[in-house]
C-alpha cells in the first residue's frame, strides 16, 4: 500500500530523514515539508563545538528538495492538526500519513532579563558574535550543552561561570558519582564552576540567586533542558505525555500518524518503558522505521540510544540507558585522560550481569564495542569489564 499524501512537519534532521527514507523506500505519492525555521533543515551538534569555536558558519544538510519531490513550505509552522490535515495560518495541508518531527525546545527561566538559549543556527551565530576576549559569560546548566559552551566560549577569550543546581555536571544525565569526574575539566579550562546553586531569575546584567546573592554577567546563556514542541498538537486527540506517545513502530495515537526524533515517545522493547531520546542518532535512525510503516510495514524501532559530546578537549560518548538501581563500574581511572564507565543491570532470568550503558571519555573503541554488547544483552563478567586491558567484547560471559 502506498499513501498518496504524506505530510511532515519539522524542517529538522527527523523531517529530512524521513523524506529520504520515504524515497529511498520507494515511495512515489506527494510529500509536503512543513518548517517554522525559514532555513533549510542543518545539523545541530556542531552549533556548540566547530561553528561556536568560529571554524565554520554553515551546517546544511544539504537538503535537495527537488531531486527529493518535496514540496517545501519553509516558515510556515503547523498550527492545527485535525484528523486528515495540517493548518498553518495560511494555508490546509490534507494528508493520508502525517509525521511530526517538530523537535524540542529550550526551557527559559524566570525574570525580565535577556538570555539566550542555543538551538537554533541563528541563535548560535547571534551569541558567537557576542563572545569576546573579556565578555562575561553566564551559563546556566552544566549539561551537554553548557559543558561545550563553556569549552567554546574559553576558546574565544571569555570569562566563563557556569551556574549549576545540582551537585555535579551531567548529574541529569549520568548520576552525581559519574558527573562529578568532570568537574576538574571545568577547573583545568578556567571555568568557574558553581554547584548546589539555583538561579531565581535572570535579571538584567545578572543573575539572581537565592537568598539576595547575585551574579554579574554580560551574556547568559540558558541551558537547563528542553521540552518536546508539541504545544501546536494541543486539542488535536493526539495522546502526548513527554512527547507524541508512540508505539513501537512510531505509530502515534490517531490513525496515520507518526512522530520521530526529539518530539517522540516511544515505547522500547528492549527497556520495557517509554523513551524519549533527544540525541541526533535518534532523529537520524527513527525515520526508517517511521518510512517503512507508511509504506505498510510492520517494522519496530528499538535502538540502543547514542550520544556524543566534545567538552573540554575530550570526547565524551554514551551508549544504552541507565537508571537509578543499575551498578556502575569504572573500567579504568577516572582521574585519568582516557576511561570508561559501565552500568550494570541485571541479566534476563536474573542471573547474572548484563552491560545497560556505558560512558567513555576518548575511548571510541570502547563505546562501539560496548554498543554492541549491550545490544546483545548477554551476561558480561564484571571482572573483566573492569578491566581497561581486555577489550569489551571480550567481557561476555560464556
Ligand atoms: C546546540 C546543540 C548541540 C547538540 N549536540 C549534540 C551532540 O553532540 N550529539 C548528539 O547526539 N545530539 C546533539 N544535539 C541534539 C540533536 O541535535 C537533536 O537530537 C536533533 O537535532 C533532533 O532532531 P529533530 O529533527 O528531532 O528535531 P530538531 O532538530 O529540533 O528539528 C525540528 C524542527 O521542527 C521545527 N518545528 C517546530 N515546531 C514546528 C511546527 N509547529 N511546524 C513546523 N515546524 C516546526 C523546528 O523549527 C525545527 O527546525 C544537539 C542539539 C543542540 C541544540
Amino acid at each position: 500500500m502506498s499513501a498518496e499524501r504524506v505530510v511532515i512537519v519539522g524542517g529538522g534532521l527527523a523531517g529530512l530523514r524521513t523524506a529520504e527514507e520515504l524515497r529511498g523506500k520507494g515511495y512515489t505519492g506527494a510529500i509536503t515539508m512543513l518548517g517554522a525555521e525559514s532555513r533549510p533543515p542543518y545539523d545541530r551538534p556542531p552549533l556548540t563545538k566547530k561553528l561556536m569555536r568560529g571554524e565554520l558558519d554553515d551546517t546544511s544538510l544539504a537538503a535537495d528538495f527537488s531531486a527529493l519531490g518535496v514540496t517545501a513550505r519553509l516558515g510556515e509552522p503547523a498550527k492545527e492538526l485535525t484528523g486528515d490535515a495540517v493548518r498553518t495560518g495560511h494555508e490546509e495541508y490534507p494528508f493520508d500519513n502525517v509525521v511530526v518531527a517538530t523537535g524540542a525546545e529550550p526551557v527559559r527561566l524566570p525574570g525580565s532579563g535577556s538570555q539566550r538559549v542555543l538551538r537554533t543556527l541563528d541563535e548560535a551565530l547571534e551569541l558567537r558574535a557576542a563572545l569576546r576576549p573579556g565578555t562575561r559569560l553566564a551559563v546556566i546548566g552544566a549539561g551537554w550543552i553548557g559543558a561545550e559552551l563553556a569549552t567554546a566560549a574559553v576558546a574565544r577569550g571569555c570569562r566563563v561561570t557556569v551556574v549549576e543546581a545540582a551537585q555535579a555536571p551531567l548529574a541529569g544525565a549520568l548520576g552525581v558519582t559519574a558527573g562529578r569526574t568532570t568537574i576538574g575539566w571545568y577547573q583545568a579550562a578556567g571555568v568557574d564552576l558553581r554547584l548546589s546553586q539555583p538561579v531565581s531569575s535572570v535579571e538584567a546584567g545578572g543573575l539572581a540567586l537565592p537568598g539576595g546573592g547575585w551574579l554579574a554577567a554580560d551574556e547568559i546563556v540558558t541551558a537547563v533542558g528542553v521540552r518536546p514542541r508539541t504545544g501546536w498538537l494541543a486539542g488535536s486527540g493526539l495522546a502526548l505525555d513527554n512527547g507524541v506517545v508512540t508505539d513501537a513502530g512510531l505509530r502515534a495515537s490517531l490513525p496515520g500518524v507518526f512522530a520521530a526524533g526529539d518530539c517522540a515517545s516511544f515505547a522500547s522493547r528492549r527497556y520495557g518503558r517509554r523513551l524519549r531520546v533527544e540525541h541526533w542518532d535518534n532523529a537520524l535512525h527513527g525515520p526508517s522505521v517511521v518510512a517503512a510503516n507508511i509504506l505498510g510495514g510492520t517494522e519496530e524501532y528499538d535502538p540502543v540510544p547514542y550520544f556524543w559530546s566534545e567538552q573540554f578537549g575530550r570526547m565524551v560518548q554514551y551508549a544504552g540507558h541507565h537508571a537509578g538501581g543499575d551498578r556502575l563500574l569504572w573500567r579504568g581511572d577516572p582521574a585519568a585522560e582516557k576511561w570508561s564507565a559501565c552500568w550494570l543491570g541485571p541479566a534476563a532470568g536474573g542471573d547474572g550481569d548484563r552491560l545497560v550503558a556505558l560512558l567513555t571519555v576518548s575511548l571510541p573503541r570502547d563505546l562501539v564495542q560496548g554498543r554492541r554488547v549491550i545490544g546483545s544483552g548477554r551476561p558480561v563478567d564484571p571482572d573483566r569489564l573492569a578491566d581497561p586491558e581486555i577489550p569489551v567484547r571480550d567481557a561476555v560471559a560464556g
